[in-house]
């Protein structure tokens, strides 16, 4: 099982590295995201969230 950004559908190698695609038909791959994906992720979500203090608005 290999691991696909599904951000920048990169895939990572067997040595630790993220690479487009090519020879990976028929393998079995688990979503996720790349290091650099992932990071841009977090930079756009609120810092509330890792907090631990983020809450629906409730008023
Ligand atoms: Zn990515």
């Amino acid at each position: 099982m290999r691991r696909i950004c599904c951000v920048c559908l990169k895939i990572k190698s067997e040595h630790g590295g993220w690479e487009k695609p090519n020879s990976v038909k028929g393998v079995k791959l688990s979503h996720g995201y790349c290091p650099r994906c992932y990071r841009r992720l977090v930079d756009a979500l609120p810092a509330d969230i890792f907090a631990g203090r983020y809450r629906q608005a409730d008023h």
